[in-house]
This record gives C-alpha cells, structure tokens and sequence, in this order.
C-alpha cells in the first residue's frame, strides 16, 4: 500500500492571496462600476528588455539549424551565462566567486524549495516573521517543522525570529540554538535590508554554530543605498557559511521567462562533507537544466546594452516605490522599505488589523493592498504595498489612499 507524505497534512491552507481573491472578487460584484487598482501584487508588468528579446530570437534560431542546434545542456547551467554571473555580479564587486560555484536554474523559489534536500531532517530552521512563505512551507514538507499551532499561526520546530518596526526590522541573533538560517535582504515583504555589519554578526554566528545561512538576493538589483552589500560573500566568512540565492525575475522581468541562480561556495562544508558537491549530485539526479533559449536571454542582461535597459525598468518600479512611500507619508502613515527595495511596507493607522486596514482601502480607497498578517503573526498590523504596477495606477491608487485618509 503506498503511503502520502504525512507533512503535506499539516499544512495550513494558503489562504492568503485566494482571501484576498474572494474580496476582491466581492467587491467587484457588488459594485461593478468600480475600478480597483492592484496594489498588492509581487509579479512585474514591465516587458523583458530588447536585448533579452532579441537573444532570445537569436537562441531559437540556433535551435533549428542543425549545426547549431543544443540538446540537453548542463545540469549547472551553460558556460557563457555561469562565466558572466560570475564576472558581473560578484568578481566586478570584488567579490570572489568563481564560475563553477554558480548553478543556473529555473528560477530561486525552485532553489529555496529543494536546497533541503541536501540538509538533515533534523536541522532547526530559523526564519524571519513576516517571511516569505516558501522556506517555511518547504522545510515543513520535508519534515523539519513540526506541527502547526493554530493559535499562534507558527510551527512548533521552527524558530521565529520577529522582524518589525521595533527592532527596526534586524533579527536578533537566537537564543537557543539553529542550523539553518534564511535571511532575505532586500526582504520580502517588509522591504528593509541588513547593512554589512548586521550581516557580520549572523556570519560569525554561523561560522561559530557550523550552521549555514541561506541568503536570499532575490531583489539585489533594486538596492541603491552605497553601503548595503549585494552579496553576503561581500562579508568576510560567508565563504565558509552561506548559500546565496538570486532571480532575474525581478531584475529583469523573467517571472514568465524563468531563470535564477544559486550560489554554493567550494569552501562551504559541514559533516565533512562539501555543500557544493552535494547540491551538484541533487541537480545532476533531479534537473535537467534551464531552456538554452532562456540562459541565453539571461545571458544579454550582462551586455552593456541589456544592463542600461533593465537599470531603466528598475528605475520605473523605484519611481513607483518612491511615489507610493512619499504619498503614504504624506498621509500620516509610518512607512517602511521602498528605498532599496520594490515593497512598501506600512504600519496600520490606529494599529488597525491587518485584513481591516485591506478591507477599508479596498472599500473606501478602493485600492487592492497584501495585509501583513498573511506573511506571519509578526506581519499583523501592517500592509504590503508593491511598485511593481503601471506608473499612472500607482499615482492615482497613491491618491486614493491620501483622500480616504485625509477625510477619516
Ligand atoms: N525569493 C523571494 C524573496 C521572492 O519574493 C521571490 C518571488 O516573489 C522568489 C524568491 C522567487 O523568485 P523566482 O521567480 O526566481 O522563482
């Protein structure tokens, strides 16, 4: 008799984005003459850049002529795009990491999900509160969570680690021992970053505990602050500590398109054995490696051309940012992220619950916002605001909020 994963039992329905689904939808059907603005969603709207486009014509192109045709490519990902990661994003930046560290993919939530498999089912994970859901609900499938607590909406084996206004949004180092860290910085959802001095100290820790720190660098492209590292091997010790983990989703407008990377130092060893020849046998047995047409798109993104088209889209969502934080503060709310980041993290006014504070926007603003709580207990009492949209709904989504708040 074949048996289930029980894990996937205990986990809690999803109901963040299908709640606010229905609400949405209610409204609507209620009030059909109203035209909502998106402000909630983390996927982006600008087309890919026309240096992407054209190398990706270019690749199909080299699949249908049979002197240039590729079939399977390598699991890590092909030479041409490892050597320009490897080039543009690290050695550039005076960091060291070499091309054979770097393993292409289909993008970081795939990677975020299936790094566990090379780790014990016994490790104690840490996140961050509000975190994006993925560590979570992946480490909860492979065993390592626990149960679920209803009441207090957490994991009894994962260790939480609050991220809010109060502790100005830096997790305090724990006080009972982890293994396995996920820091997110730029992060998802609160927008904020880690300067390099609280990162040091999650290193040492790390380096100190023979615990690993997973480093997602999803949103690396949008920081602009000088002094805010791009990379954790930016930080003297991660080399030894961290797996690093980006996207060209929203660098680069490929949620549809797909491709991301994972980096796995050669120094990074624990049990005696090697991280990176670990992860290189889970992709080499489980994936067959990103589309060629794909990596080569990728691949454009590092030409001078394509790197001042996507700083250009950046520039488009950080104008949106920087309007949707100017308006909220202008309203009177306290407000967060934004400046390194395409999230608009917001405090609730009259420490209004989360889903109340969406309600009323959606209803008097009519404006669709992500309530904080559905990112963790520690998400409650703020909301996720997004610069992903088009410019003109953002202004004019911005300018709803500041009306309904001016005439509270
Ligand atoms: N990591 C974070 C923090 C994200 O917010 C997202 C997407 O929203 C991802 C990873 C997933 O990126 P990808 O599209 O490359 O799978």
């Amino acid at each position: 008799m074949a048996h289930v994963n029980e894990n996937y039992a205990k986990l809690p329905g999803s109901y963040l984005f299908s709640t606010i689904a229905q609400k949405t939808a209610a409204f609507s059907e209620a009030h059909p003459e109203v035209d909502l603005i998106k402000m909630g969603i983390g996927d982006v709207t600008r087309p890919l850049a026309p240096a992407v486009v054209e190398a990706m014509h270019a690749a199909v192109d080299d699949l249908a002529r049979v002197d240039t045709f590729q079939g399977y490519g390598p699991e890590q990902g092909y030479g041409f795009l490892r050597d320009a990661i490897a080039k543009h994003d690290f050695q550039s930046r005076g960091v060291a990491i070499d091309a054979d560290e770097i393993f292409v993919s289909d993008g970081a939530k795939s990677d975020c999900g299936n790094i566990g498999d090379v780790l014990s089912v016994d490790n104690v994970i840490a996140v961050c509160d509000p975190v994006y859901p993925v560590y979570v609900d992946t480490n909860a499938m492979a065993g390592r969570a626990g149960e679920y607590d209803e009441a207090a909406q957490k994991w009894t084996n994962i260790y939480y680690m609050p991220t809010t206004a109060e502790n100005d949004f830096v997790p305090a180092l724990p006080t009972t021992p982890v293994d396995v860290i996920y820091l997110c910085s730029p992060n998802n959802p609160t927008g904020t970053v880690l300067n390099a001095e609280q990162l040091k100290a999650w290193v040492d820790y790390a380096n100190e505990n023979d615990a690993i720190i997973m480093f997602d660098a999803a949103y690396e492209r949008f920081i602009t602050e000088e002094d805010i590292p791009h990379s954790i091997y930016e930080i003297e010790g991660a080399h030894t500590c961290a797996i690093e983990f980006r996207s060209f989703s929203k660098t680069a407008g490929f949620t549809g398109a797909r491709c991301g990377y994972t980096v796995v130092p050669k120094a990074l060893v624990r049990d005696g054995q090697s991280l990176h020849s670990l992860w290189n046998r889970r992709q080499c047995t489980k994936f067959n490696g990103a589309s060629y047409v794909i990596q080569r798109g990728a691949e454009a993104i590092y030409t001078p051309e394509g790197s001042a088209q996507i700083d250009e889209t950046i520039e488009y969502y950080r104008k949106n940012a920087c309007v949707i934080k100017e308006g909220l503060e202008r309203a009177g709310l306290s407000v967060y992220g934004a400046v390194n980041s395409p999230y608009v993290w917001c405090k609730t006014p009259d420490a209004m619950g989360s889903w109340d504070f969406f309600e009323l926007l959606l209803e008097k603003a009519h404006v669709i916002t992500t309530p904080g709580a559905g990112f963790g207990p520690s998400g409650e009492g703020y909301i996720r605001l997004s610069a992903f949209g088009d410019a003109q709904a953002t202004k004019e989504g911005v300018a709803r909020i500041e009306n309904m708040m001016a005439s509270r």
